[in-house]
């Protein structure tokens, strides 16, 4: 298995690959280091398998997979520290 690719090179410049999901905001324009897993807006629900959204999205969640978001993907903008 090959590793996902997270830069796309545009003229020798490296770009992120923003990740698939339905985020509230732009994935790495949150806190240095910190990804939607220690989100308090994150959900995790659990059928027969785990599905991870934004909560501040949920008016456009779908039964698919197209509304989720991978929990290590770098926080958005709209990132706030889970309650411990
Ligand atoms: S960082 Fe928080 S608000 Fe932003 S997309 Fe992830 S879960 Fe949603």
């Amino acid at each position: 298995m090959t590793a996902r690719r997270t830069t796309i090179s545009i003229f020798g410049k490296d770009y992120p690959i923003p990740p698939k999901g339905l985020y509230a905001g732009v994935p790495g324009r949150g806190p240095e280091g910190k990804e939607c897993r220690h989100c308090e807006h994150r959900q995790v629900a659990e059928y027969s398998r785990r599905f991870s959204k934004c909560r501040l999205m949920s008016d456009h969640w779908t039964h698919g997979t197209k509304t989720d978001i991978q929990a290590t993907a770098p926080a958005c903008e709209h990132f706030k520290e889970k309650e411990k």
